[in-house]
């Protein structure tokens, strides 16, 4: 790392330490040319990538709008908010792991249809008419016959 004070190319590590609950690494540098220290903080960056939306254009990520939509799809159903709670910070745990700087908006919707797919199929139902746009609705009823013989219990 370059010498913030005289620009030099060369800087050593003379301390470093865990801090804030072991979130960070402090560092205390010294530059071998002008000899001045100064302090460096390392953390991980875990942001949430841009939405890239079906018409290109780009969005932040929209936590409370993601949500809205879960509720809507399991609206009436028997999974708890605390059920629903979980399956959201997984899919936000995917998106922030992935390392993508932006994300297409069908990535995110694939992955949310996976988690209700787990947690109830008419929510899953619910949300896949309406987000993943089915070219005609033999396309759809396909998409419940492959469900009902994938799984014979389900209520669909
Ligand atoms: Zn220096």
């Amino acid at each position: 790392m370059h010498c913030p004070f005289c620009n030099a190319d060369d800087t050593r590590v003379i301390d470093s330490r865990l801090v804030a609950d072991g979130g960070q690494v402090r560092r205390r540098r010294e530059c071998a040319y002008c000899g001045e220290r100064f302090t460096t903080y390392e953390l991980a960056e875990l942001v949430m990538p841009r939405v890239i939306k079906s018409d290109g254009s780009r969005q932040p990520f929209d936590e409370d709008k993601l949500r809205a939509g879960l509720q809507r799809a399991l609206e009436k159903r028997p999974v708890s908010t605390e059920q629903m709670e979980i399956s959201l910070s997984q899919i936000k745990h995917f998106l922030q792991v992935t390392g993508e700087r932006e994300i297409s908006s069908r990535v995110i919707g694939e992955e949310v249809m996976k988690k209700l797919q787990n947690l109830d199929e008419v929510a899953y139902i619910r949300f896949a008419s309406v987000y993943r746009s089915f070219q005609d609705l033999s396309e759809f009823q396909d998409e419940l016959n492959r469900l009902s013989n994938s799984k014979p219990e389900t209520e669909v």
